[in-house]
């Protein structure tokens, strides 16, 4: 009988993964199915990460992060998790731009945008080709050092509505703004822009759940409210601090016990893992510089409207950018005081396998850690109140009588998914760009111990989070040579 949660854990195992993000799961998925023994540690009680979902009363379930994401995972899922999942991905057709310079519909893919560049904002045709062929043809390996903002003025001089119309689901989606690298920005449009926007039916819980079975199949030690507190270094023959285990805490009951391994996939943010998971000196002086230096990505807040029963949402869009700012500016966007929303509608066809057909709003605005941080719990409850409020007033105007259709509300914060992740100042999209290099380099710095997760704006999203993920897993496994498999 285990005296307490952690006794049933081995005492070693090949690899051991903190956090269950996309990055994280599919990551532990790959070293399983080669043939590793591998422990999977979530402070949480439920997998995931900010691939999220919730229940409230009256059958509401809120997913946290299914907005959309780009056709890449119909081929990423199929081969990191089976054609099941992957033939569950399904295209939302109706996305819409609301905003002082125009009011559009669009499937937001090359060909519907080349028509409305060419048609609407009347760019010439041979620049918007040349724009798109230049983004499909960007990679990382480039080293490309313009902007955002520079590579915007050198296919469409002057054109503040092009400009916004090209970043601003963007900007909403992951924070980029025109002084960012324009290689991240190419990239993760460019991923849009091929066939468009996608989500999973049948729901984030659906896909995680499904996850979980495939890991549990594959051999994961998959554990629940367990959390990494250190990441544990031994000096090796070469005199380097490498890789010896984590010491892990059960959320439970607060014990803990060190459990050895030869390797670490961290999936926590990059920020969390070198200056908590490690200890003050570990990372080497340069790195740790290096280290200190990457920006994170701005915030989120969301509130969350369920719908009725028997009340059947009016179609308006499935993904609806709104925003009262003029001109756009980056700053505006993730003001306290934004009028820049996201608005996710989700109809029954979300979730056809629901008892009951069900609805819901999801409202998105970028927010800063700052604005939120030291609010104290009048102010806090106040201010989540007044973006309740702003969000119906936004949605009134196009969904007369919204707020008789509602009977949930609920609004998260940036204190939300610090609380909910652990990620310093609740970034919802990890590190600006030069996060990127620094995940990279830390196997060189401290053996052993790899970094998978949003970072560097191109490895995060559902899309960059499992790709990034899996990249990582394969170094480990890689460097784990072929001696360590059972
Ligand atoms: C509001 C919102 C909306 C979004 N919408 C979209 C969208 O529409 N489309 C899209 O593609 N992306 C979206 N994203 C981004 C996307 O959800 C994330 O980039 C992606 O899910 C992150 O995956 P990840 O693997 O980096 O890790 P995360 O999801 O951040 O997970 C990290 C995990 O590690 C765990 N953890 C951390 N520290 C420890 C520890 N010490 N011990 C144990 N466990 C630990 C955390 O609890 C968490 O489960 C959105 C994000 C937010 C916040």
């Amino acid at each position: 009988m285990p005296r307490n949660t952690l006794d049933k854990l081995c005492g070693r195992y090949d690899a051991i993964v903190i956090g269950s993000g996309l990055a994280g799961l599919s990551g532990a998925h790959l070293l399983s199915r080669q043939g590793r023994s591998v422990l999977l540690l979530e402070h949480h009680h439920q997998l995931g990460g900010l691939a999220a979902w919730f229940k409230r009363p009256g059958g509401h379930v809120f997913d946290v992060s299914l907005h959309g994401f780009p056709h890449g995972m119909v081929k990423s899922c199929r081969k990191y998790w089976g054609a099941d999942v992957a033939a569950k991905i399904r295209q939302l057709h109706d996305i819409r731009f609301e905003n002082p310079d125009f009011s559009l519909s669009t499937t937001y893919d090359r060909a519907d945008f080349t028509r409305l560049l060419t048609e609407r904002f009347r760019a010439p045709a041979g620049r918007v080709a040349a724009f798109f062929d230049h983004l499909r043809a960007m990679s990382y390996h480039d080293r490309d050092t313009r902007t955002v903002g520079g590579l915007f003025e050198e296919f469409f001089p002057s054109r503040p509505d092009i400009h916004r119309l090209l970043l601003e689901p963007i900007a909403y989606a992951n924070g980029t703004n025109l002084d960012d690298p324009a290689i991240a920005y190419g990239i993760v449009f460019s991923n849009f822009m091929s066939r468009g926007v996608f989500i999973f039916q049948g729901g984030t819980d659906a896909l995680v759940a499904r996850m979980a079975e495939l890991l549990r199949a594959a051999g994961t030690d998959v554990q629940t409210r367990c959390k990494a507190v250190k990441i544990l270094l031994e000096t090796g023959p070469d005199g380097l601090q490498r890789v010896a285990g984590v010491r892990v805490r059960s959320m439970r009951d607060g014990a803990e016990r060190d459990i050895a391994c030869a390797a670490v996939l961290s999936n926590a943010g990059l920020k969390n893992t070198l200056f908590d998971l490690l200890g003050a000196g570990d990372p080497p002086p340069a790195y740790a510089a290096a280290a200190r230096a990457v920006r994170l990505n701005n915030s989120s807040a969301q509130v969350y409207m369920g719908i009725r029963a028997g009340v059947e949402l009016p179609r308006h869009g499935d993904l609806v950018f709104t925003s009262a700012a003029q001109p756009f500016s980056s700053q505006e966007l993730t003001d306290l005081h934004t009028t820049s929303r996201t608005h996710s509608f989700y109809h029954p066809e979300t979730r056809p396998d629901a008892p009951a057909p069900r609805s819901a709003i999801v409202t998105s605005l970028n927010q800063n850690w700052a604005d939120w941080a030291s609010l104290d719990a009048g102010s806090y409850a106040r201010e989540k109140a007044r973006l309740a409020e702003e969000a119906f007033q936004g949605l009134e105007r196009k969904i007369p009588g919204i707020r008789g259709m509602v009977d949930w509300v609920e609004v998260a914060t940036p204190r939300t998914i610090q609380r909910y992740t652990l990620h310093e100042c609740g970034a919802s999209f990890g590190t600006k760009f030069e996060g990127l290099q620094v995940s990279l380099d830390l196997p060189k710095a401290i053996p052993g111990l790899h970094h998978a997760g949003s970072v560097g704006i191109i490895m995060s999203g559902w899309l960059g989070a499992m790709n990034y993920g899996v990249i990582a897993a394969a170094k480990l496994d890689e460097s784990l040579g072929s001696a360590a498999p059972r």
